[in-house]
């Protein structure tokens, strides 16, 4: 196996945060990582989606003040990396915006650089998996070293047709360095048409992990949560997390108490602040109710 676990971090907190900023901030940093604290938030992923703008000086901004504020520090690159792309000149800016990820995530003290692989691109499963898994060994040969200790995180994809089952994103980090898994327990519910929604299931998937895994995973869970619709095709959109919409967290939020396990969980539901405050509020209730 090639795993190895140069610059991973080790976590010894559940931590818990919204994707981009609160809305309430409107845009203003400083005030990000005031509401942040002001609600109890550990953890924040910084957006990315539609491409990483943010100058440098600016990018160390948001470094100090996360820093300052104890926020623990992920990035979402770009939507539109597609690294097994049909266009050779996408599949080179898509390992372009991932180097320059890594090369910012010093200044923002990022260690998770978060991201989907692509489509198929009209490829086999195993033709992708090659040429992905070629492109994410470039990109870490190229900036591994400048990272500060980041890592790429590959993430479970919601859609049956992109690049992203159990079995790519384990054989991914299993292949190349500097990867660790990130898992969308909404995405995973999408591709399984529902059916990863209960503790049986649930342990199914983290055991899977572990086993594969082993420390490479358990020290660095990162968990996205969120509501979602889905068809046969799987993803459709994000939902509220809570009742009206599955998948329930709350068996997952069990096991992770009842294991001691110690991910970051990122909600990325429609409103991203309200979806992590409703976790936690989810995981201190257990730990009262145990004492
Ligand atoms: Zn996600």
């Amino acid at each position: 196996m090639g795993v190895h676990t140069r610059g991973v971090i080790q976590l010894n907190k559940v931590l818990f945060g919204p994707a981009g900023y609160p809305s309430e901030a409107r845009g203003n940093v400083k005030h990000v990582f005031q509401i942040l604290t002001e609600t109890g938030m550990t953890a924040l992923e910084y957006a990315a989606v539609h491409g990483l703008k943010t100058k440098e000086d600016k990018a160390r901004i948001i470094g100090e003040l996360a820093k300052k504020s104890g926020i623990s520090m992920s990035m979402h690159a770009a939507y539109y990396i597609s690294l097994a792309s049909k266009t050779l000149r996408t599949r080179e800016s898509s390992k372009d915006r991932l180097v320059k990820a890594l090369r910012f995530a010093p200044l923002m003290n990022v260690k998770r650089i978060v991201f989907h692989p692509g489509y198929l691109g009209g490829l086999s499963k195993e033709e992708a998996h090659v040429v992905i898994r070629d492109a994410l060994r470039s990109v870490w040969e190229t900036a591994g070293d400048q990272s500060g200790g980041a890592v790429l995180a590959p993430e479970i994809a919601g859609k049956l047709s992109a690049y992203g089952s159990i079995d790519q994103i384990i054989r991914l980090c299993q292949d190349v360095d500097g990867c660790i898994p990130t898992i969308d327990w909404a995405h995973l519910y999408a591709r399984s048409q529902g059916e990863i929604n209960d503790k049986e299931n649930y342990l199914k998937v983290l055991t899977r992990f572990e086993n594969d895994l082993g420390k490479l995973f358990v020290n660095n869970m990162h968990f996205h949560i969120s509501g979602i619709t889905f068809t046969e095709k799987g993803e459709v959109a994000h939902r509220p997390l809570g009742q009206d919409w599955g998948p329930d967290i709350l068996p997952l939020v069990e096991i992770v108490r009842e294991c001691g396990y110690k991910p970051t969980f990122i909600s990325e539901s429609t409103n991203p602040l309200q979806g992590a405050l409703y976790a936690k509020f989810l995981f201190e209730e257990l730990e009262i109710g145990s004492k």
